[in-house]
């Protein structure tokens, strides 16, 4: 499947080929190219729950894998990505450092900072009798 992106320029919405960033055509709006896109089985980045296509911190898009995986444009699975729950981002893994400074493996999602997936997971705090 070929695997696309959209920009705009210049006032017009382009439809380009993820790898040779060819215009494959231009439109007057996103979701004339959207429609194109899927009427010719070609498959654009993920998209987050606002609608907007995911990129990596580098700008790089993001499509969705042949799994519950995330793959770059030109099949280069990425490790350790998670769907953000909350905005539907792709949170990194990340290690971060809790209020304690404890070091923790998270899953960090750069859109809206949500942390998921930690390990150690959070210690239960113990019941006071
Ligand atoms: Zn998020």
């Amino acid at each position: 499947m070929k695997r696309v992106y959209i920009r705009e320029k210049e006032g017009k919405i382009e439809l380009v080929d993820a790898l040779s960033h060819d215009v494959i055509s231009t439109f007057d709006s996103v979701s004339e190219a959207v429609g194109y896109a899927v009427k010719n089985h070609y498959q654009l980045p993920v998209q987050a729950f606002n609608g907007e296509f995911v990129t990596d911190k580098e700008g790089n898009y993001i499509y969705p894998g042949e799994k519950h995986d995330f793959e770059y444009a030109d099949g280069t699975l990425l490790e350790d990505a998670r769907l953000c729950p909350k905005c539907g981002w792709v949170a990194f893994w990340e290690e971060i450092c809790d209020e304690d400074k404890n070091p923790r493996e998270c899953y960090v999602c750069p859109k809206c900072g949500y942390v998921i997936e930690c390990t150690p997971p959070p210690e239960e705090t113990p019941a006071v009798d």
